[in-house]
């Protein structure tokens, strides 16, 4: 399958800024590339090279209504968002998202037609209790309950270790095809369409370690957190899948 490198910019980025860095994206032979942006600057992101997929970092569980400050998938929808990334631990640890609530927010997605990026992984704590896959699970089986097996081949995956983002030190190449062969086994033991499941990783992608990364067994793309924010990394990251 197509590999899919999607850059995160989380809670950054100006007008001018996103300009510049848009200025300098291009298409990449072979490789999906998706920027997920916020909210206000999806009407921006309307002018992008061409080849670039639009996407969202959350999107509200609910069709419509009376939910003040959420953002609904048909409004994402509507302007042009091919993805949007849902249960990023950014989002469970500061903002309380649950494993079922990321379920219905996977499942709004799909319902308006926008693909979700649902965020899986363990925390340094649980690694280290040896936990890792157990934790990935449950996140994982969650999801599986709200959107049922057939649904849940729709989604992208992006195993995301919490303790590598952000931090400079991404899990290694062994760490990540483990994790990434035992989702695969899992999806599959629970009557998954596995193949067809694409599965990034995320947490400290650099240009540097980009490549061995996207060899590893079963990682079939990146999620990009600080490095998508320059253009030059990002793009090397982009062509290095
Ligand atoms: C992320 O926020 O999804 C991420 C992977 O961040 P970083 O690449 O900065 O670790």
């Amino acid at each position: 399958m197509i590999r899919l490198v999607a850059g995160n910019w989380k809670m950054n980025g100006s007008l001018a800024a996103n300009r510049v860095l848009l200025d300098r994206l291009e298409a990449a032979p072979g490789v999906e590339i998706a920027v997920c942006v916020p909210y206000p600057y999806l009407a921006q992101l309307q002018q992008r090279p061409a080849g670039l997929a639009l996407g969202a970092q959350d999107v509200s569980e609910f069709a419509a209504g009376a939910y003040t400050g959420e953002v609904s998938a048909s409004m994402l929808a509507e302007f042009g968002c091919r993805y949007v990334i849902v249960g990023h631990s950014e989002r469970r640890a500061l903002f309380g998202e649950g494993n079922l609530a990321v379920g219905r927010k996977a499942h709004a997605a799909l319902a308006a037609g926008v693909v979700p990026i649902v965020c899986v992984g363990e925390t340094l704590a649980e690694r280290d209790a040896g936990q890792a896959m157990e934790v990935v699970g449950r996140q994982l089986a969650a999801v599986l309950e709200v959107l049922g097996a057939a649904a849940m081949s729709s989604v992208v995956l992006a195993y995301e270790p919490v303790w590598a983002i952000g931090s400079g030190r991404s899990a290694d190449v062994g760490q990540i095809a483990e994790v990434h062969g035992g989702i695969r086994a899992w999806l599959a033991a629970h009557g998954v369409d596995a193949e067809s499941v694409r599965t990034l990783y995320g947490g400290s992608v650099k240009p540097g370690n980009a490549h061995e990364i996207f060899m590893a067994a079963n990682v079939d793309g990146g999620l990009i957190g600080g490095a998508s924010l320059e253009a030059g990394d990002f793009m090397a990251i982009c062509r290095a899948a």
